[in-house]
């Protein structure tokens, strides 16, 4: 484990260091720092046309890698930023390849994480992808990171990430004819006629987004057209790998009487216990609720949308530790209350469950 003071000399020093943000952690390299990035990518075992996020700590860092703003991103930044967003702008012409895997495009965000931004002032802007190895759920506490690079990896401890899901992916308008790779004359496949394309769901929902504009997902079956074409450059290049999946098979449900068909082990993540037990007394009728907690490792988040979002990739994780067969996950498409980070578990559970 390192204090911030040896994380700011290990990274000074082409260091590789894992740093807690609100989100997920992130493994960190100076964005200068060829090196160091590659390192990155190698430690991840991640696809070289997979480009990083740059995390920043101020509008005059971002100066240093982004061309000027539009309005409407200035304003989505002024509301939004410090905070699970990530915007992907026109880059420097300085910002290495490496990081935006030669896209002129560049996605950059501010953590929400006060020991993140004091480690960003101290070092200037820094890549950081999840701190897992690909393929593997995101990391949400230090332990998840030490299961994949081992328990002497230096780690910069700032406790349990708050939010738990990785930040939500947006361009704006202003950006749709910049997705091409340097010295290709290909445009985009998919012209949109929207203010803000979201990449990737997250805690900043389109709902918060809609108040600056018009919002469209490009989705997971459009990035899956166009990669299937003759000459693919996907807008964002993250969608098609493969992600938070565990080895366990994932699968939803509402009710406990889909769970006793299923003799394997299992872990059962439910929003809210209280409901699904109900339900269950009232079908089975003898059972209490003890014996049918007894019969299952159930995570229960007591009706909180946070608490869900901070233990879904724990869950996974556990599964995976445990050498659980099945995660069953309470279908919270169905849930009588609701929250901002919906549509970005829905996105997440539904991907594990395709194992996509
Ligand atoms: P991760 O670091 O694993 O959370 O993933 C970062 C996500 O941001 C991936 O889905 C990338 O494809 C996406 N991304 C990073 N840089 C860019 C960029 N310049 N243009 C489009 N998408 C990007
Ligand atoms: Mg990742």
């Amino acid at each position: 484990m390192l204090g911030i003071k040896e994380a700011v000399e290990c990274l000074n020093s082409s260091g590789v260091v894992a740093i807690p943000t609100e989100t997920v952690y992130g493994l960190a390299a100076k964005v200068t720092n060829l090196q160091a990035i590659q390192e990155v990518f190698s430690l991840k075992r991640r696809p070289y046309d997979n480009p990083l996020i740059v995390h920043i700590s101020s509008l005059e860092q971002l100066g240093e890698i982004s061309k000027p703003l539009s309005q409407i991103e200035l304003s989505i930044i002024n509301k939004f930023w410090p905070g699970p967003l990530t915007l992907i702008l026109r880059r420097k012409k300085k910002v290495l390849d490496a990081v935006t895997a030669g896209l002129e495009t560049v996605a950059v965000r501010m953590p929400n994480h006060s020991l993140c931004l004091d480690l960003l002032q101290r070092t200037g802007p820094l890549v950081a992808p999840s701190a897992n190895l690909s393929g593997t759920p995101s990391p949400t506490k230090k332990e998840h990171v030490q299961n994949d690079f081992g328990p002497s990896f230096p780690i910069l401890d700032g406790g349990a990430c708050t939010i738990g899901l990785e930040s939500t992916v947006i361009t704006c308008r202003a950006n749709n004819l910049s997705r091409t790779r340097k010295n290709e004359s290909v445009y985009s496949k998919t012209p949109s006629h929207s203010d803000i394309i979201i990449y990737r769901p997250g805690a900043i929902s389109e709902q918060l987004l809609s108040e600056f504009g018009t919002v469209e997902y490009y989705s997971a079956s459009q990035a899956k057209q166009d990669n299937a074409r003759s000459k693919p450059i996907l807008p964002s290049p993250g969608l098609k790998y493969r992600h938070y999946a565990p080895k366990a098979r994932v699968q939803w449900f509402s009710s406990f009487d889909q769970l006793g068909a299923v003799t394997e082990t299992r872990i059962v993540l439910l929003l809210d216990k209280t409901q699904v037990v109900n339900q269950a007394q009232a079908v089975q009728g003898s059972i209490t609720s003890q014996e049918l907690v007894q019969s299952f490792h159930l995570v229960d988040c007591e009706g909180s949308w946070e608490r869900f979002g901070q233990l879904l990739y724990d869950t996974f994780r556990v599964a995976d530790i445990e050498n659980y067969t099945h995660v069953f996950v309470q279908d919270i498409r169905q849930s009588n209350t609701t929250s901002s980070l919906k549509d970005a578990l829905i996105n997440r559970i539904d991907k594990a469950i395709s194992g996509q």
